[in-house]
């Protein structure tokens, strides 16, 4: 595992006095990433959609997802998947992020494919998946109506993207998915959006990592042919060609 700032990928390199991945990288343990509490209040819009959710469907999760982590905790993640925000079937049901509908199968057959998950992925939270050096988040923790979170909410749980950013210290690949999963990240980062423009299979070498850029996996994208599974794949292929 290649320590952070001797990439031969040509991975600008921060001061230890701006780059707060760095205090990481100098612990001999890394925490794991801040979570949300089970009831965060800090958007009101969304705290009365999850209320409601919570009266419709009490055995759901109805609650802030969890960042999905791998075997090994917060030092093996070398990659980390950023998404939009839970589904209100998908996620915001089963408690895991990507899990319960479409984006899912996608997504977790792409990982397993490219040696970052085991091929147990069966939409439930005990099916059994485990994540290899890859971690699976999304950039809004609650279910938005409508997919459609609004631009406060996405500066509001920034507070969570940030240091999951800059405290997996041997985090070496963000993999963005969809326009407001890459802006958020590159906010996170300090990084002007105008240096790391959102394309599909963009890749960006900024804030001592590699941004690699797709669009989303959902099924609105798959349907309507603006993402293809050869698409996808490409985005991880090239991902797992950088870490190997
Ligand atoms: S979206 Fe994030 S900041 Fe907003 S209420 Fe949910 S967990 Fe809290």
């Amino acid at each position: 595992m290649r320590a952070r700032g001797r990439s031969r990928h040509g991975r600008r390199k921060l001061s230890a006095a701006t780059d707060p991945r760095t205090e990481a990288a100098a612990s001999s343990q890394t925490a794991a990433p801040p979570q949300p509490d089970h009831d965060c209040p800090l958007c009101p819009r969304l705290v009365d959609f999850r209320e409601v959710w919570r009266a419709k469907e009490p055995d759901w999760h109805n609650a802030p997802v969890r960042t999905f982590m791998p075997l090994g905790g917060p030092d093996a993640v070398q990659l980390l998947i950023v998404g939009l925000a839970p589904g209100v079937r998908g996620a915001n049901r089963t408690g895991r992020p990507f899990t319960g509908d479409y984006a899912g199968d996608l997504l977790y057959a792409t990982l397993a494919k490219y040696g970052f998950a085991n091929d147990r992925f069966a939409a439930r939270p005990d099916d059994g998946l485990e994540l290899h050096r890859t971690a699976v988040m999304n950039a809004v923790r609650c279910v938005p109506p409508e997919n459609k979170p609004l631009p406060v909410e996405i500066n509001t749980c920034r507070q969570f993207l940030t240091p999951t950013l800059t405290g997996l210290r041997n985090l070496r690949v963000v993999v963005t998915l969809g326009r407001i999963a890459h802006d958020s990240t590159l906010r996170a980062l300090g990084v002007k959006l105008k240096d790391a423009p959102f394309r599909h299979d963009g890749r960006h070498d900024v804030a001592g990592l590699r941004i690699a850029s797709s669009y989303h996996c959902s099924r609105y994208n798959t349907n309507t042919g603006v993402l293809t599974t050869e698409m996808f794949e490409r985005v991880f292929a090239g991902v797992a060609e950088y870490l190997d």
